[in-house]
C-alpha cells in the first residue's frame, strides 16, 4: 500500500489525515496517510526516513516548508516562486518539491464565482502564504497586484519578485504598508496571521464594500474577524477552509495522477467544524 503523511511542529491539529483518507475512499484507492510530529531540528533527519522507509510522498506545514524547498532535488516554478514547498514526492531516489497553496486558492475562489481576471487585488501579508499564492494570483491574469505588509521591506521585496515572474504578464505590481494601500479593489485576500490573535490588519476600512470580495486563508468555525468585518460592510466574504480543500485535492492529483471532488468534503467539514 503506498505511504503518505504530513509532517510538522505542532501537528495534531491538521486536518490532512481527514482529508487525504476521505479523497482515498471517495475514489477506492488503497493508501496510508498518517500526521508526524518533526521536532524542530529533525528536518534533515525526517527527510531520510520518508526515502528508507518508502514513503510515496509527504506534505509539509509549519515551520518547514523552507527546509522542504532546500531538500528537494526538483522544484515546481510555482515552488520557486514561493521559495517554500508544501508537497514532496519521492520518486526513483528524486525527491520533488511543489506548493500547491496558490492552485488551492484559486480553485476556491473559482468554486466561489469570484474571478481574477482584469481585476485589481489587494493581498494583505508577505509571508509563506503570501508567497505560495502570488504565482497563482499571477496566473490568473488580474489588472493589478498590490501587496500590502506590515513590515513594508517584505512587501516590496515579494512584489519585486512577483514584478520579475515571467508570470507577470502586463499586471500592475506594486507595494505599500498597511496604511498606505490605496485604490478601487474588486478582491482583498488577508493572508496575514492577524486573525490568529483576533486582529484585523490595519488597511483603510473604506476599501470593503458593497461589490468587493474578501478572502481570510485563515478559517475557523465562526466567521474570522476579517471576514465579519467585511460582511458587516456590505463585502462578500469567505475563509480559508475551502482552500485548505483544495490544496490538499492537487497534492492528491500529484501523487495519484487523478484529481478528487472537493465540493462535499467542504461540507462536511465546515460541518464537522461547527460541531467542534
Ligand atoms: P507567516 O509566514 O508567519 O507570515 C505571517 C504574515 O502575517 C506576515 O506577513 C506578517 O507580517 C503578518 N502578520 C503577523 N501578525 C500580524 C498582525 N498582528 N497584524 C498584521 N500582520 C501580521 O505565516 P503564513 O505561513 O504566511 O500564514 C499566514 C496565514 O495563512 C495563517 O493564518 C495560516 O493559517 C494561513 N494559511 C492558510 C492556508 C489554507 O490552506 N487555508 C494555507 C497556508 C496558510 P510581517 O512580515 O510584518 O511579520
Amino acid at each position: 500500500m503506498d505511504r503518505y503523511y504530513v509532517l510538522g511542529n505542532p501537528i495534531a491539529h491538521s486536518r490532512s489525515p481527514r482529508i487525504h483518507s476521505a479523497f482515498a475512499a471517495a475514489l477506492g484507492q488503497e493508501l496510508s496517510y498518517e500526521a508526524r510530529l518533526v521536532p524542530l531540528e529533525g528536518f534533515a533527519r525526517e527527510i531520510e526516513l520518508l526515502k528508507q522507509e518508502g514513503f510515496r510522498g509527504c506534505n509539509v506545514t509549519v515551520p518547514f516548508k523552507e527546509q522542504a524547498f532546500r531538500a528537494a532535488d526538483r522544484l515546481s516554478d510555482r515552488a520557486s516562486l514561493a521559495g517554500a514547498v508544501n508537497t514532496l514526492s519521492y520518486d526513483g531516489g528524486i525527491l520533488s518539491g511543489d506548493n500547491t497553496d496558490g492552485e488551492g486558492l484559486a480553485r476556491d475562489l473559482a468554486c466561489l464565482g469570484v474571478p481574477l481576471e482584469g481585476r485589481s487585488v489587494l493581498l494583505l501579508g508577505a509571508g509563506g502564504a503570501a508567497r505560495g499564492i502570488v504565482a497563482s494570483l499571477l496566473q490568473g491574469h488580474p489588472r493589478r497586484l498590490h501587496i500590502a505588509n506590515r513590515t513594508v521591506s517584505r512587501a516590496g521585496a515579494l512584489a519585486d519578485l512577483a514584478r520579475s515572474s515571467p508570470m507577470a504578464g502586463s499586471c500592475d505590481v506594486s507595494s505599500s504598508g498597511f496604511e498606505e494601500a490605496e485604490g478601487d479593489f474588486d478582491l482583498i485576500i488577508n493572508a496575514t496571521s492577524a486573525s490568529l490573535s483576533g486582529e484585523i490588519p490595519p488597511f483603510p476600512g473604506s476599501l470593503l464594500h458593497e461589490g468587493v470580495f474578501a478572502y481570510d486563508l485563515m478559517y475557523a468555525p465562526e466567521d474570522t474577524p476579517f471576514v465579519a468585518r467585511a460582511r458587516s460592510l456590505g463585502a462578500g466574504a469567505a475563509d480559508g477552509l475551502g482552500m485548505l480543500v483544495e490544496q490538499a485535492a492537487e497534492s492528491f492529483r500529484i501523487w495519484r495522477g487523478v484529481r478528487p471532488d472537493t465540493a462535499d468534503l467542504k461540507d462536511r467539514l465546515r460541518q464537522e467544524m461547527r460541531r467542534g
